[in-house]
């Protein structure tokens, strides 16, 4: 099972080779997509391989002759990894109208790669307009015949149904890996179920599917650190870089559940396999959040965050607020207000997929979670 495990997380760490075996082992075709919701199951239906792309820590040197210095590190590093020709494997590109950031580098991406075949993926801005369902209708529509132009090979109902359940059960395996992290926190490192979870964004979600089913017993038995003196719940777009979840292990306390995008946002929602397969995907979108990316007028991320802290035992809420991420920031001041009002602590750290110095982040942890440790008393 070792083995099992370190090829998830070299997946995570190296998506490349993987990706590349699949599409030379398929003859398929690789589709990408930038954060954070696109509908998977359309291009696995397609017979194509979804891959996520949402930056990494690499440097940024030719990106910034395009973006401005204030766009936030995900765009930034997926436009030097697309320079850089990390992405050459893939063949298709799907922006989603995440924030302005994406919207913009969406535009840059077709003046820089014109001959690229790209796919703007338009959501409404207002989901609980009753025309929102039928117009995600046509557009999800619109994706599969793009794909299907692409690929050569148009999804039948069957296959999209198929689809379907393959990804409700990576969302339920998922589910089970998360239970896991926070019941015995000491069986996996915060960093190992990082990539473990990171790894599914870069395999065909079969394989994927199978090696984490045969991993979760192996996993419930394992021990690799103490019982945590502290317990968090993490929030923002993603815990990079994973040098602050290391750190975190360091400090003796653990992610005990999470409301990362990059993380338990995109896995919430199982498609409802009682509906006709394209009308399951737009009901399940509807049905997506809380998220600062999605407008919702009842603003419940707050009350999100309440009930899991309240459900996974944890001690505090740790926010990882992605540098120049509006989208986050606009959230921050109302859940810290109705954290706060709850007694329950909260940590902003700033964060941005460059960084590399993480001696001020330490400093903070380590000041954050001796306070919570006196409360916890563990
Ligand atoms: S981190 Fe924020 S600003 Fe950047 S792509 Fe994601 S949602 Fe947009």
């Amino acid at each position: 099972m070792e083995s099992v495990l370190q090829s998830l997380l070299e997946v995570a760490r190296n998506p490349a080779p993987a990706v590349t075996a699949w599409k030379q082992g398929t003859n398929g075709k690789v589709i990408g997509w930038l954060p954070i919701y696109v509908p998977e199951e359309l291009i696995h239906a397609a017979g194509a391989l979804p891959v996520s792309l949402w930056g990494g820590s690499t440097e940024i040197a030719r990106a910034d002759a395009h973006l401005q210095g204030f766009a936030c590190s995900v765009v930034r590093s997926v436009l030097e990894y697309g320079l850089k020709g990390t992405y050459n494997m893939v063949d298709g590109f799907i922006f989603p109208s995440t924030c302005d950031h994406i919207q913009n580098t969406s535009d840059i991406w077709a003046a820089v790669f014109p001959g690229r075949p790209k796919f703007d993926l338009v959501y409404p801005a207002n989901r609980q307009s009753k025309a929102s369902a039928a117009y995600l209708e046509r557009l999800f529509t619109g994706l599969q015949e793009w794909l299907a132009a692409l690929t050569g090979s148009a999804a039948s109902e069957g296959r999209l149904r198929e689809s379907i359940g393959i990804y409700n059960h990576y969302r339920a395996l998922s589910a089970e890996l998360a239970a896991l992290r926070s019941s015995r926190p000491e069986c996996m490192s915060d960093l190992e179920f990082s990539l473990i979870t990171k790894s599914a964004l870069f395999l065909e979600k079969t394989e994927y599917n199978r090696r984490l089913a045969e991993l979760l017993p192996w996993l419930a038995r394992r021990t690799v650190r103490p019982r945590p003196k502290v317990r968090l719940v993490a929030t923002g777009i993603m815990a990079e870089p994973q040098g602050i979840l290391q750190v975190i292990d360091e400090l003796g306390g653990a992610v005990v559940a999470d409301d990362l995008a990059l993380g338990a946002r995109i896995l919430r929602a199982p498609a409802d396999e009682t509906l006709p397969p394209l009308s399951a995907l737009v009901d399940r979108h509807l049905r997506l959040g809380p998220c600062s990316t999605l407008y919702d007028c009842r603003k419940e991320r707050g009350s999100h965050l309440l009930g899991l802290a309240a459900r996974h035992n944890a001690d505090g809420v740790l926010f990882l607020s992605m540098k120049f991420c509006e989208a986050e920031d606009f959230d921050y001041p109302v859940l810290k207000a109705e954290l706060e009002a709850a007694g329950l602590p909260l940590l902003l750290l700033e964060v941005e997929q460059q960084m590399s110095a993480l001696g001020q982040v330490r400093t903070r942890l380590q000041a954050f979670l001796e306070i919570l440790a006196q409360g916890a008393g563990r």
